[in-house]
Parts: structure tokens; sequence; C-alpha cells
């Protein structure tokens, strides 16, 4: 069933472990997501950005979707439908078209409308029993034409963003979206302890979760991170199985050109590595 993240969420971050958001982009991706969070009988995010809602033909699409694989496939693993670095306006789409859950990325704006706009929409999060994730410190790397810093956020101003009353609070700890650079440093564990001490109980959000070392992922999520985020690493294995199929000349021999036997490697690799992601956040079973 579909619900808000914020109950999956604080019972991740008093179980001590993490909730994937896992990003979809089509019919496939949401298959494959779903059914390996079935399988693990883990809950499980999905996230949609606002370029892959326009590529789905909008945010009612991709909800009246999910919503309706949810019935047919049988998913009983609580589901989160999340807008992932969502505008003030995108945020007000999502909410209309029935999301249970959104991210309003207000960390490019002063802080004072940061402030200003987080507040507004916790109010109608609250009344429509919807989760809310905001943003202090932009995320650096690429996502949707969209380039952040990389920076380190203050945790003063996450203190300050998590007493609005927002369900879960993505901070930049040095990590990055896309694939990170061979000279990377690794995540500011420093930083991520004093966001913690200051935010409570509240749940903590990694982004680019893509290439980060396990083991540096099992200590942020000692350190307070209860979702993490990964998207790039599923449409690598997605273009690779497919590239693999196509070169294998699968695609040449009998009906191999089916889209259903053409997209199914793509998608069998999608589910293995969102298998793999909830094994090591530790959410196998805890749906
Ligand atoms: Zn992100």
């Amino acid at each position: 069933m579909l619900v808000s993240a914020q109950e999956m969420l604080q019972k991740a971050k008093a179980g001590h472990y993490a909730v994937g958001q896992f990003n979809i982009n089509n019919l496939e991706w949401t298959k494959a997501a779903l059914s390996a969070a079935e399988e693990l009988r883990s809950p499980i995010i999905l996230g949609v950005s606002e370029g892959a809602g326009k590529y789905m033909t909008g945010y009612k699409t991709v909800a009246a979707m999910v919503k309706a694989m949810i019935g047919e496939l049988n998913i009983t693993v609580p589901v989160a439908l999340h807008l992932d670095h969502g505008s003030y306006e995108g945020c007000k789409k999502c909410i209309e078209a029935g999301f249970s859950s959104i991210m309003f990325d207000g960390s490019h704006l002063p802080i004072e409308e940061n402030v200003e706009k987080t507040t507004e929409l916790v109010a109608i999060c609250r009344e429509k029993g919807m989760s809310l994730e905001a943003e202090v410190g932009s995320i650096g790397g690429e996502e949707d034409g969209v380039v952040g810093m990389g920076e380190c956020a203050d945790p003063q101003e996450c203190k300050r963003i998590a007493d609005l009353g927002v369900s879960m609070l993505a901070a930049g700890i040095g990590n990055i979206h896309g694939v990170y650079p061979e000279n990377w440093p690794g995540l500011r564990f420093d930083v991520l302890a004093d966001i913690q001490k200051l935010t409570g109980e509240l749940p903590l959000v990694l982004h680019g979760g893509t290439g980060i070392p396990d083991d540096m992922i099992k200590q942020a999520i000692s350190l307070g991170v209860s979702k993490i985020n990964v998207n790039t690493e599923c449409q690598i294995v997605f273009a690779q199985a497919t590239r693999e199929y196509i070169e294998a000349g699968k695609d040449q021999q009998g009906k191999g050109f089916d889209p259903r036997k053409l997209l199914l490697p793509g998608t069998e690799a999608i589910k293995e590595k969102v298998k793999e992601k909830m094994e090591i956040f530790g959410s196998v079973g805890k749906a």
C-alpha cells in the first residue's frame, strides 16, 4: 500500500538501518523495485525526479501507475511515492496528483526563503498525512541538469529546518550525485555527527548513494542516516544488461526484438541491484 515515509523512517532510525529510495523512470523500473521489496519484505521509497515525472507524461500518470501496480502485483510491504528534489511548484503538483511524500529542495534559496516555503509545505503535508523531506546545503554533482557544488551543510541551519517539523532532512556531507570521481575524499562523518547531535531523532537522508563504499554507508547509518537514495547505479546496470543482450545478437534471434524480451535483462538487473542495496542498508525483513 502507498504510505507516507514518516513511519517507515522513524522505525529505521530506531532500528539502526536505512530504507532505500530507488528512483523510477518507467514501468520496468517500477516493477523491478516493487518486486524486489516484496520478495525481501522490505519497506521501499520510489523516487521520482521532476525530469522523470515529465518523461512519464506527468505526476498523475506516475501516481496512477504505481497505485495500480501495487494492487495488481499484490505488494503488501509499505511503499512511499516520493518527489525527488522538488521545486515549490513541483511539490504542489505532486500533492494534488496523490503522491505520499515530497522533497522540497530549497537548498539553492536563501535560508529565509527556504524556511518560509518549507513551513508552508510542512503544514500542507501534515494535513494530508504526507511526509516531507527538506534539504540544507546543496549536494554536489549533476541531477536533471542541476549542478551542485558539493558543500557541507551548516549544522545550525539543519537544526533550524529540522525544527520546522519536516519528516526527514537531506544534508550535504561531501556526497555527490552520479558517479564519484577517483579523487573523492569520502563522506564527512564529523559534519554528519554534528548535524545528528543537533537534529536528534529526525531521520537523515543520504543522497548520491551510487559508488559510496559499503563501509561508509554502514557508518553513515550508525550516525543517523535512515534513508539512502539510489539512482545512477540502477541506470548503469540496466544499460549494461541491455547492451549485452544486443551485442550478443539476441534481438535478432527468433522474436528477440519483442520489447518484453529486449527489456527483460535490464529489468532483472535493476531488481538484483535493488535487492543488493536493501541487504547493505539492513532493511530486509523490516516490512
Ligand atoms: Zn539527490
